[in-house]
């Protein structure tokens, strides 16, 4: 089977770099909020071009912890995406906010003109959260224009998108914030769960620090209700030593397969659905639209060949049971992102996928006939 993510190989690639990080840290006698996190911090943020980098406990938490520090409070309203996965939404309904869904463009990604349109119209939503999903940049010179005309707050959910380029610089440079997850299967992923929360205000970057650790601001001293939400020195030394200095290489490895499977895939009935013009996508998934009546049996079809796949995202957020009885508001009917729901598949992606079996899934693809 060709997996969506093989872990076996990657870790048969970086096992001596990875025992080498565990015995420091182990060696070292201190495993929470220590040297390692310090240092990958400061490695992060000299990656993504940002002075302050804040090492959390997942990507929902950095999102979380990103919106408090810009001051969202209960009862706010905060657009995002209905397409997306589910954490990006329950980090706002978590801090009692109140999600507003505005619709996707074709690509999957939030339709900045209708967020633009909705506020004009609507000056009570002053906070977006929005998503770099599959790995494709937004516009990062509209949403600037956005964020001046309307003075927002906002938190980039980058969780998907380290290593995307557009216009010349990463994703989550325009909004005051960006948050990003170390998930497994993320791009740059540690051997468990983590995330960071990235700024250029060291104000921000203070609050996080302080809303990570129970709050306190000083040892024994607590000025507000925090979290217990710390990156721990073993996931961040492995994301130092091992991970982020491929990442890269790694993100060179998938693009090569994005183009392998854009240039080869060659059947009207599976559409790649391609990255925005402009945006150098990371191409966390690669995703392939389908006749929706017809999804489940493309998907048994690409098993049958011995290629794994899977769904991103099959349900909108705002039609999950969870969020029955959470005040919630659809800018839009989101007809467009429940299509991409109804009819996308992603094919499998990573950084160690052959080039014969990135030729099996297209061809596999090929010699689906709809
Ligand atoms: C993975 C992911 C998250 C959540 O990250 P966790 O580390 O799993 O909490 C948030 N948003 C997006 C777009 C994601 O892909």
């Amino acid at each position: 089977m060709i997996l969506l993510n093989d872990f076996q190989r990657q870790w048969r690639d970086t096992r001596d770099d990875a025992m080498a990080a565990f015995e420091a840290v182990g060696a070292s006698g201190w495993y929470i909020l220590g040297k390692r996190v310090e240092g990958f911090e400061q490695a992060l943020a000299a990656y993504w071009r940002l002075p302050h980098s804040v090492g959390v406990a997942s990507g929902l938490d950095a999102i979380e912890i990103g919106l408090r520090a810009l001051g969202c409070r209960p009862g706010d309203r905060v657009l995002t995406t209905p397409l997306s996965a589910f954490a990006t939404t329950l980090a706002i309904v978590k801090l009692g906010a109140v999600p507003v869904f505005a619709d996707c463009d074709a690509h999957g990604l939030l339709d900045l003109d209708a967020c633009s349109r909705l506020f004009a119209s609507r000056t009570d939503i002053r906070l977006l959260v929005p998503v770099h999903l599959y790995g494709h940049a937004l516009d990062p010179g509209h949403l600037a224009q956005l964020r001046d005309r309307f003075q927002l707050r906002i938190v980039e959910d980058c969780a998907q998108s380290i290593g995307a380029i557009r216009g010349g610089a990463p994703t989550g440079l325009v909004g005051q914030a960006a948050a990003t997850s170390f998930y497994p299967t993320k791009n740059l992923g540690a051997l468990g769960d983590g995330g960071a929360l990235l700024t250029a205000d060291p104000n921000i970057a203070a609050a996080a620090r302080r809303l990570r650790d129970y709050g306190q601001s000083a040892k024994y001293k607590h000025d507000e209700m925090g979290y217990n939400s710390r990156l721990d020195e073993l996931q961040a030394a492995l994301l130092e030593r091992v991970y982020l200095p491929r990442l890269d290489a790694w993100t060179a490895r998938r693009r090569a397969v994005a183009s392998a499977y854009l240039g080869s895939i060659r059947n009207p009935a599976v559409r790649p659905m391609g990255a925005p013009a402009g945006s150098d996508s990371c191409w966390h998934l690669f995703p392939v639209l389908v006749a929706p009546d017809r999804k489940s049996a493309f998907m048994a079809h690409l098993r049958s060949q011995g290629v794994a796949c899977a769904e991103h995202y099959p349900v909108l957020i705002p039609d999950q049971a969870a969020l029955h009885g959470v005040p919630h508001e659809l800018a839009s009917d989101c007809a467009r992102a429940r299509a991409i729901a109804h009819g996308e598949v992603s094919l499998p992606i990573h950084p160690y996928l052959t080039d014969d079996e990135a030729a099996t899934v297209a061809a596999a693809c090929n010699s689906w006939t709809g």
